[in-house]
């Protein structure tokens, strides 16, 4: 893959840009897209980046049947003329670990990140400036051979898609209600969990139907064995605040490994927050709120960086966390990562990473 050029189509209808106060997540799209193919025996060939649109597969290809497939999240901030991306090597990283899981071949994570630069810097007028808001980046792979047996495709798409989006939050960071799920499990240990693959999001759908009906934003999902001990929280990250110390599920293989969530420990350990990676039971937490030591709960991603959890619904038993209120650490946690992310705040990590802006396409 390495010494590949970009071919570059650009786009002559050039669409209409959403006002950045009617942003929805992931409704709208910009006017270019990455796209890069592989074959068995030749490896990733004919990058390009071509009008935003639809493409034409086989219904055989074998991602519509068996799900062999992987997804990233990833956000660009704009600063005035500064286009910002938070920590995007990492997200490369995770993309093969994930294919690694699924069977895919690698893809070449500098080059990749390389084609998402010059991606961002054609689509660069698609980055909001309204506080809060980002373009969100989802690269992702899908098997495309024509084939109906179960097998490692031996064809694939690498794609990269753009989507401006709205503040989360538009008032500030609100506390969700969330409700502890008994019946299904998002993952166990050997399975798919700690990859970015499509069917770990299918098979959750069920029990966020089920938490809507409750009045729950999210689920907590708890070990796929003992039904004990807490993995995520929909598909964010968790950390609790017990008596001054941060907890948060150890990678234990059936979670995924968060850039939100591998910042946040680095920055609680920065401030000298004592934070620790473990395996902690839903009947600790119980403990704890009784006992009035459970301060704080939140989880984390990229799309909303913390969603601060202000009920906990647990066997028809309503826990309220904070007082149902955002937490004082879970604030200042929101302020500094976002303000690192669009570089209103010191980066002391060197977490972000300029886009060298070329404004050459535009
Ligand atoms: C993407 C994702 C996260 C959050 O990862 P970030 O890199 O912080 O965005 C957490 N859990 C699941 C299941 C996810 O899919």
């Amino acid at each position: 893959m390495n010494g590949h050029t970009i071919k570059v189509e650009l786009s002559t209808a050039r669409k209409e840009k959403p006002q950045s106060d009617q942003l929805i997540f992931g409704r709208n799209f910009t006017d270019h897209m990455f796209v890069m193919d592989y074959t068995e025996g030749i490896g990733w060939h004919d990058a390009k980046i071509v009008p935003y649109g639809k493409i034409a597969l086989d219904p055989s290809s074998m991602v519509f049947h068996y799900g062999q497939t992987v997804f990233e999240g990833l956000k660009a901030y704009t600063k005035g003329e500064r286009i910002l991306l938070f920590r995007p090597e990492k997200n490369f990283q995770r993309m093969n670990i994930s294919h690694d899981r699924l069977c895919i071949p690698h893809i070449d994570e500098e080059f990749a990140l390389e084609a998402l630069e010059k991606l961002i810097n054609i689509d660069q007028d698609w980055i909001p400036k309204a506080p809060g808001t980002s373009l969100y980046i989802r690269p992702f792979v899908i098997s495309t051979e024509p084939y109906l047996g179960v097998a490692p495709s031996r064809h694939f798409k690498f794609m990269i898609i753009l989507s401006p989006v709205g503040s989360y939050y538009k008032e500030g960071i609100k506390p969700v209600k969330i409700g502890v799920e008994q019946e299904y499990v998002r993952a166990v240990k050997g399975g798919t969990g700690s990859a970015k693959t499509g069917g770990n999001y299918a098979a959750s759908l069920k029990a966020q139907e089920n938490a809507d009906a409750t009045g729950c934003a999210q689920v907590l999902w708890l070990d796929g064995i003992e039904k004990k001990y807490i993995e995520e929280v929909g598909s964010m990250n968790i950390f609790f605040k017990i008596n001054g110390e941060v907890i948060t599920p150890a990678l234990n293989g059936s979670i995924l490994d968060g850039v939100t969530r591998n910042s946040i420990i680095q920055l609680l350990t920065y401030w000298g927050v004592p934070v620790s990676e473990r395996r902690i039971s839903l009947e600790e937490i119980y403990e704890a709120h009784k006992a009035g030591t459970l301060e704080e709960a939140f989880g984390t991603g990229t799309a909303a960086v913390i969603s601060p959890v202000g009920e906990l619904l647990w066997k028809g038993e309503s826990l309220l966390i904070s007082g149902g209120e955002t937490g004082e650490l879970s604030q200042r946690v929101y302020e500094t990562l976002t303000g690192i992310q669009n570089g209103e705040i010191e980066d002391p990590f060197g977490w972000v990473r300029e886009v060298q802006n070329e404004k050459i396409y535009v």
